[in-house]
């Protein structure tokens, strides 16, 4: 901001895309606010003040109850008047809650809050462990141990006869040793995880526990379990942890699901010293 002279403070109110010397008669405003804005802001944050306030006025509306879950927003024209900002600003707002599952687009009749489902809004964290490599792993490994034993606990206290039959049914897919590889495996072995803490009835846990799981991982565990001949140990690990969810039996659940996690940990940390 310092040392701007007036011919810069004078482009400012130009509009943007416009050229020529001399000041617009009727000066845009609201535009000029936001290139004022952006004339201070920090370059290295990814978007602009006027931006980010825009998408907290929006995301305080919703926390209020003043715009509830499926209920339509009001209109960019609508918003940008209210808050005070360009329509560009607001629209980029909307696109960063887009991007972020709070808001959806439907086509031709407006936008709306989504169901604000926590599945929904965790959906970006998945990429986590989805694209992380080498120590990062290590973390979200970390932070399984922690969750998934309280997780399993959980289940085991709380799962229906309906969740039990479901997690069965899933430890029946799960491969028993052989040394076919089989694709199945690592979605049954996902899918055996999920529906145990989906059965907790709580959904935020479920989704957290589901951005902390990625398959491309799951499958290079069971590659490399395979390579050293060391499937049957998972084989008894998920069996342990349905024995403990049968028993309704929270502490043999925590201990089998800490055991199951450690030992994946492990073999990655060991796979990471050994590359
Ligand atoms: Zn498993």
């Amino acid at each position: 901001m310092r040392g701007r002279s007036m011919v810069d403070w004078y482009d400012l109110f130009r509009p943007e895309g416009s050229h020529g010397g001399t000041l617009d008669p009727k000066p845009d405003i609201l535009g000029a606010m936001d290139r004022l804005e952006r004339a201070v802001s920090d370059p290295d944050r990814g978007r602009t003040p006027v931006t980010q306030r825009a998408t907290d006025r929006i995301k305080a509306m919703i926390a209020s109850g003043e715009v509830g879950p499926g209920e339509r927003l009001p209109t960019e024209r609508d918003l940008s008047a209210q808050f005070g900002v360009s329509r560009s600003s607001m629209r980029e707002a909307i696109r960063a809650l887009t991007t972020l599952g709070v808001l959806e687009s439907r086509h031709g009749a407006g936008v709306y809050v989504t169901a604000l489902r926590p599945a929904d809004l965790l959906e970006t964290f998945s990429v986590l462990a989805e694209v992380s490599q080498g120590r990062t792993l290590l973390e979200v490994l970390q932070v399984r141990r922690m969750l998934e034993p309280a997780a399993t606990a959980l289940a085991a206290a709380r799962a229906s006869a309906e969740d039990l039959d479901r997690v069965g049914a899933l430890l029946d897919r799960i491969e028993g040793g052989s040394d076919t590889f089989c694709t199945d495996t690592v979605a049954a072995d996902l899918g055996f995880h999920q529906a145990i803490v989906a059965s907790t009835g709580n959904a935020t846990l479920a989704a957290v526990n589901d951005g902390l799981s990625s398959r491309t991982f799951n499958a290079r565990v069971w590659a490399g379990h395979r390579e050293a001949g060391l499937t049957a140990k998972l084989r008894e690990d998920h069996e342990r942890i349905h024995e403990a969810l049968v028993a309704r039996d929270p502490d043999a659940a925590r201990a089998a699901a800490t055991v199951h996690v450690l030992r994946v940990e492990r073999w990655l940390s060991a796979d990471l010293a050994g590359s």
